[in-house]
């Protein structure tokens, strides 16, 4: 098929309506929603554009659905899961293609991520029937103890852009699994990801109403009154620290529980010990894996003073060989970012770094033409008031800083509101640890530049967030806990 129509068949084959109580419906207003790519600036297609009571018919499809799919047995709920693993996995290639028409990423990143998004249903189907309790004689000897765990009832579920499958999957997973119902909404840039996967957990046989989804440009206005309703009762966020923490606020009214995954501004520590080229293969992955455009992304290269220069060096040369361009074309590294504010905000934080006495190693410039392009980019000598170290960047840009000892990289490394993930560098297994105890984040990459997986406990602290997502501790977020007092 030639290149064109395959792309065109690839999204005409996604279903654009709202998915409500097992039905594919228009929105009551029948307003529809542009979907960009990112590449070009050209409209792909228009989904539907939910309006607030639309959310309500989804809220109102997944309360009726949370006691009957409470009470399936977990091996089902789990092999619903377990077949959209294998439907996902099978339709890896137009998937991927779909997810980089429509964010922007190079096909082989959006394969990757469609494996890593079919992980997580892989891992909790694995799950669903690892639900356990436990059983204990009271202190005292007369009593006995009782611990259950029960799904804590219909989710909301809010998902940003830069992984459009993954961020859905890894909490539609354990929800599932849990036995909860589900209304989600993807981001208005990205639906078409999860409107793809709703098809695929229809056919794999997730019962009417468990997942309901809604594609909408009036994100407040749609989700406030379902999270103040107090019918749902949990609500699980991913994206900017800002949103986040209204959302909070707003789940304040009803106290529902909530899982909050947000911003991050990851340091890259390299101690003068390490290997630097596996220092700089780390650092590759680490900044340019989804265009920068990742909560885990390297946002800040903390170095000794000794081999700063030398790292920014190789880095440049890294960087500048990549090839960028659309997506979708052979041999492209480097993508265009998610839109034209996304891009001014990466060449003001550049501006201003290089205003503040910055050296451009390399980049530092957008690229003309259609897309929102942004050349990969070193800067070295950036001195310590610049913004971007203070603020996620989101884009292709690696600034380098100097220091002269360990306890100043660590402080350096901590001196933010973030606390999502490091990196660190070194080859002294003391140093590791001593380091790895200070930092103050929820996850730590040791001699690796990436640390997501489905089996880990993925989360922050500090303003990148509550809860974890994945591992063995993912399926906890929707479970409560009940403790029954037993007078035997
Ligand atoms: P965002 O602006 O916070 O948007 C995220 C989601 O929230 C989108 O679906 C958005 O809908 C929705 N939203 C926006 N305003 C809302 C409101 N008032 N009420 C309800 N929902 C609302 O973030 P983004 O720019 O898409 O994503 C980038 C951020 O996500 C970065 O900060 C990144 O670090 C973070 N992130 C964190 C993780 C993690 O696991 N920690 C993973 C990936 C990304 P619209 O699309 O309609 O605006």
């Amino acid at each position: 098929m030639a290149v064109q129509t395959r792309e065109q068949a690839v999204v005409d084959r996604v279903d654009k309506q709202l998915y409500i109580g097992g039905q594919w419906r228009e929105p009551r207003s029948g307003r529809r929603l542009p979907v960009e790519d990112p590449a070009t600036g050209e409209v792909l297609c228009e989904v539907a554009d939910a309006g607030p009571e639309d959310g309500m018919a989804a809220l109102d499809a997944a309360v009726a659905a949370q006691e009957e799919w409470a009470q399936h047995p977990p091996r089902q709920r789990g092999e619903v899961l377990r077949r959209a693993f294998e439907m996902i996995t099978d339709r890896q290639e137009d998937l991927a293609l779909l997810m980089t028409l429509e964010m922007g990423k190079p096909l082989p990143e959006a394969r990757a991520e469609i494996a890593y998004a079919a992980e997580f249903f892989r891992w909790f189907a694995e799950e669903a029937v690892r639900i356990d309790g436990r059983y204990a004689v009271a202190p005292d000897g007369k009593g006995r103890m009782l611990v259950m765990r029960q799904p804590v009832g219909p989710c909301l579920m809010i998902t940003p852009w830069n992984f459009p499958l993954a961020m859905g999957t890894r909490k539609i997973g354990p929800a599932v699994a849990a036995g909860c119902s589900i209304v989600i909404k993807p981001a208005a840039e990205t639906p078409l990801s999860m409107l793809a996967l709703a098809r695929i957990l229809e056919e794999c046989g997730l019962p009417a109403g468990v997942l309901n989804l809604i594609t909408t440009s009036e994100a407040g206005p749609v989700m406030e009154p379902l999270i103040k309703d107090g019918r749902a009762r949990k609500l699980s966020f991913t994206g900017s620290t800002e949103v986040g923490r209204m959302l909070m606020a707003q789940a304040s009214d009803q106290l529902l529980r909530i899982s909050l995954e947000l911003g991050g501004n990851a340091p890259f520590i390299i101690f003068d010990d390490a290997d630097l080229d596996s220092a700089v293969e780390g650092a590759v992955l680490a900044k340019m894996r989804n265009i920068g455009e990742a909560c885990t992304a390297a946002n800040r290269f903390h170095v000794a003073a000794g081999v700063a220069d030398r790292f920014a060096e190789k880095l440049a040369g890294r960087l500048s060989a990549m090839k960028i361009g659309r997506g979708t074309e052979e041999g492209v590294q480097v993508g265009p970012l998610i839109n034209g504010e996304t891009r001014d905000k990466v060449s003001e934080l550049v501006q201003d770094a290089l205003g503040r006495g910055a050296r451009a190693v390399v980049g530092a410039r957008p690229l003309d033409g259609a897309g929102y392009f942004y050349q990969p980019t070193v800067l070295d000598d950036v001195p310590r008031d610049a913004r971007m170290l203070k603020e996620e960047i989101f884009g292709p840009v690696a600034p380098v800083v100097g220091f002269d000892s360990e306890e100043e990289a660590i402080a350096a490394a901590n001196d933010t509101e973030f606390g999502l993930v490091a990196y660190v560098y070194t080859s002294n297994l003391k140093r590791a640890f001593r380091v790895i105890e200070g930092l103050q984040t929820g996850m730590v990459g040791l001699n690796q530049g990436m640390v997501s997986n489905p089996a880990a406990p993925f989360g922050g602290v500090k303003h990148s967030g509550i809860g974890r997502e994945g591992g063995p501790e993912g399926i906890h977020e929707y479970l409560n806990v009940k403790y029954v007092a037993m007078n035997v």
